[in-house]
């Protein structure tokens, strides 16, 4: 009797749900239809230097509003501080991409400091949504030689952009706007993840571009154009389909790979740790690094076989020259020793925080 009861109004509700679902999708499938229908070419709307508290929300709001697509170029530690942001950005199905971690000017880099700063921000992103991004754009569009091939080894396309917005430069909503008019098909415009004005701007973009037959795309891996949004081989795929297509994109066999493992001898009042870098990919590499945390208290007091900078909190380790290359399969082992300052209190528990190697 009671059974029979409860059950009438769960198929109500159900019943509604359906009566909902379907109403909802009545609503949206000609939409998509006559959206794409209107599309004679597709451009970029990028936004750099995020994502921000302030305004990553918004925008992403502005843009849904406006039924746009955009790519944002964020940077490593604004990922890393604010994940549930760059996961809000992939939630609302707009493109992730690396803009360095500290955003400094990469031609006055080494190419092993152009491959942290890309690597990191590359590791933040993964952690934040679980995919790393394919494209990167250098911070005031600088680039040279070296950074272009430390990109390639992290199977990265460089975008600069067709147009700048001058948001940077304190362009009003009108300016904005009226520079997006110059925006032809595949073109990419450059704006901020910074400022109201940009945000303000979104939807007379989005009304000037389809007035002259455009939408708003991604930006195409294989080409740094832009493309429809589904326009194939974008982070937006499942990672389980971009894996296998990873290395045949990069036209090249992988150029190098490596794996670390670790042995740590721990003492009364500090450790020393070996760290073996192996090879594993198929070509010899030589400009490795290698990034781990140290516990908190633990300072690096000497080290062999690398350069470590800085000494403590998280580390990133360089080869020594004079180790030369590694061959496919071999290995080389590194090491330091850490101590606490201060206190005489040895390390009750000790790993390589995060440790990962990276061919630069
Ligand atoms: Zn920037």
């Amino acid at each position: 009797m009671s059974g029979t009861r409860r059950r009438r109004p769960r198929i109500t509700v159900l019943a509604a749900v359906i009566a909902t679902l379907g109403a909802a999708m009545a609503f949206l499938i000609p939409q998509t239809a006559s959206q794409a229908a209107d599309c004679d070419g597709y451009v970029a709307l990028t936004y750099d230097d995020g994502p921000n508290p302030g305004t990553t929300q918004r925008l992403i709001g502005a843009l849904q509003a406006a039924g746009a697509q955009a790519t944002f170029f964020n940077t490593g530690q604004n990922a890393q501080n604010h994940p549930a942001l760059v996961q809000a950005q992939q939630n609302a199905g707009m493109q992730t991409a690396n803009h360095s971690w500290s955003h400094p000017h990469m031609t006055q880099l080494s190419a092993a400091e152009m491959a942290s700063e890309i690597s990191r921000t590359q590791q933040a992103i993964e952690q934040a949504i679980g995919t790393t991004p394919t494209l990167f754009r250098p911070p005031y569009g600088e680039t040279n030689a070296t950074l272009r091939s430390v990109q390639a080894q992290y199977g990265l396309t460089e975008v600069i952009w067709d147009v700048d917005s001058r948001d940077w430069a304190g362009a009003s909503t009108a300016e904005i706007v009226q520079a997006a008019r110059g925006l032809q098909n595949g073109g990419v415009i450059l704006m901020h993840d910074t400022y109201q004005t940009t945000i303000d701007a979104v939807p007379q973009i989005v009304a000037d571009l389809e007035s002259r037959g455009l939408c708003t795309g991604m930006i195409s891996p294989a080409t740094g154009r832009a493309v429809a949004p589904d326009g194939g081989g974008n982070q937006t795929d499942p990672p389980v389909t971009e894996e296998p297509t990873e290395e045949p994109t990069t036209g090249q066999p992988p150029a190098g790979a490596c794996s670390v493992s670790t042995a740590v001898n721990a003492w009364n009042t500090g450790l020393t740790a070996d760290l073996t870098i192996t090879n594993t990919g198929s070509a010899p590499i030589s400009s490795w690094t290698l990034a781990f945390t140290l516990p908190a208290g633990q300072s690096i007091t000497s080290g062999w076989n690398a350069t470590y900078s800085p000494d403590s909190g998280r580390i990133t380790a360089a080869n020594a020259p004079y180790n030369g290359g590694i061959a496919p399969g071999a290995s080389v082992t590194i090491g330091f020793q850490a101590a606490h300052s201060g206190d005489q209190s040895g390390p009750s528990a000790f790993a390589l925080n995060g440790a990962s190697c990276t061919v630069a």
